[in-house]
């Protein structure tokens, strides 16, 4: 690509094109890739490393397009944002998790965590689908954690909070997502019913390494504590981060060191090493 200077392109430039038309093959084949059965959910545990328990997972999407193949949801996840296309993938999420929960004794009590996009917060759609859900005893809201980014606090705090209100009053527990990443400031933490913060990989991957991450993880653990508010940290894969977070009493972790995804049809068998 010949770069004219800062944000100018020469007319030729193949690879923005290439993008393009990538985008719009993305955007077209998710229209369809619901009915046709394109996805499925993987399901990463979360560990208590104190008490060295389960404490549940969180539920990730998986999308095997015909046309495309696999497709990574840090991919399509934003492509669907911008087309409108994630509510009903939210929906779909929702709608599988109870499924999926009646299908697999590890997971019928077990506590899910589901992702919902910052986009979403302008809709009530998703929180009008978990009320439903409630209201017919088709899923145990109780046993639901909605993981939600620092975005969506900030775009549109009136809604979103009215929204985690309700959502938080069928009984489901709500985590801030890649925590640190965003630009929120302490007093969201202090006005939203916030129960856990999920502290992004980018941070915990260099303990060890980069001892300004260090200095972060513990501050925000430490924070979080003080406003009666747990902690999760994601991406953890050495036992080096182990040691580290249970050291600052990070109450909850989530990572490969752990365990990677895994299928719904493993679950059952599968036994996690702690
Ligand atoms: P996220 O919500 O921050 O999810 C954690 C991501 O980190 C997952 O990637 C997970 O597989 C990965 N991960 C967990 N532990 C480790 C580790 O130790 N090392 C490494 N290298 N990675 C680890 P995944 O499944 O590819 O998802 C990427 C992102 O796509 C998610 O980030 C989330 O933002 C989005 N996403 C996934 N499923 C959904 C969904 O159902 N709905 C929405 N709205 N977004 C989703
Ligand atoms: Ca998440
Ligand atoms: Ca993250
Ligand atoms: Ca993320």
């Amino acid at each position: 690509a010949k770069e004219l200077g800062r944000g100018r392109f020469s007319f030729f430039d193949f690879s923005i094109n290439e993008k393009n038309q990538r985008l719009i093959k993305v955007k077209q084949a998710l229209r369809s890739a619901i009915e046709s059965s394109e996805y499925r959910l993987v399901y990463q545990p979360k560990v208590n490393p104190h008490q060295c328990v389960l404490t549940g997972y969180e539920a990730l999407l998986r999308w095997n397009s015909q046309e495309l193949g696999m497709v990574s949801p840090d991919e399509f996840i934003p492509i669907a944002e911008e087309s409108g296309e994630i509510e009903k993938i939210t929906d779909w999420v929702i709608r599988r998790v109870a499924m999926d929960k009646q299908y697999s004794a590890h997971l019928r009590h077990a506590n899910i965590a589901i992702n919902i996009s910052a986009k979403q917060f302008k809709s009530d759609s998703w929180v009008n689908t978990l009320r439903i859900m409630h209201d017919s005893s088709e899923l145990d809201v109780a046993s639901i954690t909605v993981e939600i980014t620092e975005t969506a606090l900030i775009d549109s705090f009136e809604v979103t909070l009215e929204q985690l209100l309700t959502v938080r009053g069928l009984g489901a527990t709500i985590a801030i997502d890649d925590f640190g990443t965003g630009y929120s400031s302490l007093s969201y933490l202090k006005k939203m019913p916030i129960d856990y913060v999920k502290i992004d990989r980018s941070f915990v991957q260099d303990i060890g390494i980069d001892p300004d991450d260090q200095a972060i993880v513990q501050t925000v653990i430490a924070m979080s504590h003080a406003l009666d508010i747990k902690v999760v940290a994601e991406g953890a894969e050495s036992a080096e981060q182990i040691d580290f977070l249970k050291s600052k009493q990070c109450d909850e972790i989530q990572g490969y060191y752990y365990s990677k995804p895994i299928e719904l049809a493993d679950l059952d068998s599968f036994i996690l090493q702690l």
